[in-house]
């Protein structure tokens, strides 16, 4: 009797079908969520922070940081 296991996937809670490639996420589209969220969370800060708005202005914060000013400065 073959049963029937089903996974939800931690990002979306779509359920996943266990034989799916991308287990637990129901698509290479939810893994690459999380893959962000451990890449940009708290690997690059020395203190953990909790609260998760915060993260996201840190993240807005690193956004704005591109040097673009800088290669407009070259060209003149
Ligand atoms: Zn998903």
């Amino acid at each position: 009797m073959s049963e029937t296991k089903t996974l939800r996937c931690p990002i979306c809670r779509k359920v996943v079908p266990t034989d799916s490639a991308e287990v637990p996420f129901c698509s290479e589209r939810c893994r690459t969520i999380d893959l962000g969220k451990w890449a940009s969370g708290d690997y690059k800060i020395s203190s953990p922070i909790l609260d998760p708005d915060l993260l996201e202005d840190l993240e807005h914060a690193q956004q704005q940081q591109h040097p673009t000013d800088e290669t407009k400065e070259w060209k003149n």
